[in-house]
C-alpha cells in the first residue's frame, strides 16, 4: 500500500521505518533540508551538533530500543551530569545527596519537605485527578510556600512564561517524575545520556534503514494541502508536484494539518480540543571554556530574559564539539510574543548583557554565538488532554493525525513520541492488513 508521511522528524521517521519494514510502500515529505524536525542538527561553523540541547535517560526504552533497532547502540554515552542554581548571584549545586543537604537557599524542615514531596510525587502512577488542578496549587501543597516559592515558582516561571499559572499539575508530575528516576536509578547522582555524532546519528542510521526497506524520504518540499482524490486516493500538493496514496499520515500539529487539509479535517473528530502552544527562541554560544560546571543551570533568582543555561558540553566530550564548548540559553514563550519579532543581534544583546555580571569574562569567552528560534515547540493542554489517545482519523480511514499532542500528559520528549509513533504504526498496519 502507497503510504505518505509528512514531517521527517522522530515522530515521521519512525513511523516510516515500522510501515517500510512491514513491506508498504513508504514516500516521507519533509518540508526542510535535512531530517530531525526540533531535534534536527545545525553547523556551528567548526563543528556539527545538536541545534537544540537533547538528552536521553537510563528509563527512555523507547528510544533506546530504537537506538537497537537501527544498530547504533553502540554510540550511546552516559555521562554523570550536575544540576546548578543561579540564586542570589550565587551558582549553588544539588548534584547530589550531600549538596542537597548543605543547599542554602532552604532551611532544614524546607529540604525536608522537598525530599518528603518528590518521594511522594514517584508513588503517583495515576495522574487523571490532577488533570483540572493547577500545578502551582498542587505544587504548593505538596512541598509548602516557602518552597513552592524559592523553588518551584521560578522553575514554572522560567519555563513557561505567561502560561505559568494555567499549568496543570500533570505536566510538573510529569517532569518530576522523569528526571528524578534518573536520580535513583544513578544511586542519587544524574546520569544522561547523548550519542556520538549528536541525534543526527539517529536520524541518519533511520534514514538507511528506511531505505534499506523501500522507502523513500523526500527533503525541501513544503505539503501546502492534503486532498481526497476523486480516484480513491489521497492527493498531497506540494510547491513542486502532486502526490498520491492509499493512506496519509501527518505528524504536523492538529491545527496545521486543519489548515492545509480542510476538506479532510471536516471529518476529523473535533472532540479532541486545541492545546496551547510554546515556543523557543534560543541562543546558543561556543565558548573557550564552559560557563559553569553544571549541565542545567535553574535560574531560581528572577529577571532574566532567559529561563536557564545549558552547559552541553558539561555532557558531551569535547572532542564532539572540535574542542569547543557549547552552552544554550532557551526562552520559552508563546508563539504570538514579541520575542519572536526581534532580530538575532538583538537577542544576543540582551541575553549577554543579562549574563555578563555573573561571568565577568564572558566576551573573552565567547567566540560565536547563533540565535535560533521555532514557534510550536511544546503543546499544553490547559484544559484536561483529549480523553483517547487515539489519534483523529479521518472517517474513511485514509488520513491519521499524529503528533506530540497525543502524548498528553508527558513532557516534549523523544522517548514519549517513539512510544506514540510505534503504537500507532501498529495500529496503521492492522488497519491496512484487516
Ligand atoms: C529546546 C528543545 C529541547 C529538547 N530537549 C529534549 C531532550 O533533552 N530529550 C528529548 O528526548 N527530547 C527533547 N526535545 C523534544 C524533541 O525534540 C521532540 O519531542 C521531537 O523532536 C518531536 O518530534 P516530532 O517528529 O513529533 O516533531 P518535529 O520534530 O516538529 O517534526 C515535524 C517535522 O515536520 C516538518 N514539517 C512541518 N511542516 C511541514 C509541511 N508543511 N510539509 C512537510 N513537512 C513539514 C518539520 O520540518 C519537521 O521536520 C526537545 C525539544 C526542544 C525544542
Amino acid at each position: 500500500m502507497r503510504v505518505g508521511i509528512i514531517g521527517a522528524g522522530t515522530m515521521g521517521l519512525t513511523i516510516a521505518l515500522r510501515l517500510a519494514r512491514a513491506g508498504h510502500d513508504i514516500t516521507v515529505i519533509e518540508a526542510g533540508a535535512q531530517p530531525g524536525g526540533l531535534a534536527t542538527w545545525f553547523d556551528y561553523e567548526g563543528f556539527i551538533w545538536d541545534k537544540y540541547y537533547h538528552v536521553f535517560l537510563t528509563q527512555d526504552e523507547n528510544l533506546i530500543g530504537l537506538f537497537r533497532d537501527v544498530g547504533i547502540e553502540d554510540k550511546i554515552r552516559w555521562n554523570e551530569t550536575r544540576t546548578g542554581f543561579l540564586w542570589k548571584g550565587r551558582h549553588l549545586s544539588m548534584s547530589n545527596n550531600w549538596e542537597f543537604a548543605t543547599f542554602p537557599a532552604l532551611s532544614l524542615i524546607q529540604k525536608a519537605r522537598l525530599a518528603l514531596g518528590i518521594f511522594y510525587v514517584q508513588t503517583i502512577n495515576d495522574a487523571t485527578p490532577l488533570e483540572s488542578v493547577k500545578a502551582s496549587a498542587w505544587l504548593r501543597k505538596i512541598f509548602g510556600r516557602r518552597v513552592y516559592d524559592v523553588m518551584w515558582e521560578p522553575l514554572l516561571e522560567s519555563k513557561y512564561g505567561v502560561l505559568k499559572d494555567e499549568m496543570p499539575a500533570t505536566i510538573m508530575w510529569a517532569t518530576i517524575r522523569r528526571y528524578f528516576q534518573t536520580r535513583s536509578k544513578g544511586g542519587g547522582k544524574e546520569q544522561m545520556g547523548f550519542l556520538a555524532g549528536g541525534m543526527r546519528t539517529m536520524y541518519q542510521a533511520l534514514l538507511a534503514e528506511i531505505e534499506k526497506s523501500g522507502g523513500k524520504v523526500r527533503f525541501g518540499c513544503a505539503v501546502e494541502t492534503v486532498d481526497n482524490g476523486a480516484d480513491d486516493s489521497v492527493h498531497v500538493v506540494t510547491s513542486d508536484e502532486t502526490l498520491q496514496f492509499d493512506r496519509v499520515v501527518s505528524t504536523l500539529p492538529t491545527d496545521v494539518m486543519r489548515r492545509i487539509a480542510p476538506d479532510i479535517t471536516e471529518i476529523l473528530p473535533k472532540s479532541t480540543g486545541r492545546p496551547h502552544f510554546l515556543g523557543i527562541v534560543m541562543l546558543s554560544l561556543v565558548l573557550r571554556r564552559p560557563l559553569n560546571p553544571y549541565y542545567v543551570t535553574n535560574l531560581i533568582q528572577k529577571g532574566f530574559p532567559f529561563t536557564g543555561i545549558i552547559g552541553v558540553s558539561c555532557l558531551t566530550e569535547a572532542e564532539e564539539l572540535g574542542g569547543n564548548h557549547l552552552a544554550m540559553l532557551p526562552r520559552y514563550d508563546v508563539p504570538d510574543s514579541d520575542w519572536f519579532a526581534r532580530s538575532d543581534e538583538e537577542i544576543a544583546e540582551m541575553f549577554l548583557e543579562a549574563l555578563r555580571p555573573f561571568y565577568p569574562d564572558l566576551d573573552e569567552n565567547v567566540q560565536r554565538w547563533f540565535v535560533c528560534r521555532e514557534k510550536l515547540v511544546q503543546a499544553i493542554w490547559i484544559d484536561a488532554p483529549p480523553e483517547t489517545s487515539e489519534p483523529p482519523i479521518s472517517d474513511d480511514g485514509r488520513v491519521w493525525s499524529v503528533n506530540a499532542e497525543l502524548a498528553g500528559r508527558d513532557t516534549l520528549n523523544n522517548n514519549a513520541i517513539i512510544g506514540v509513533a510505534n503504537r500507532v504504526a501498529s495500529d496503521l498496519i492492522t488497519s491496512i492488513e484487516g
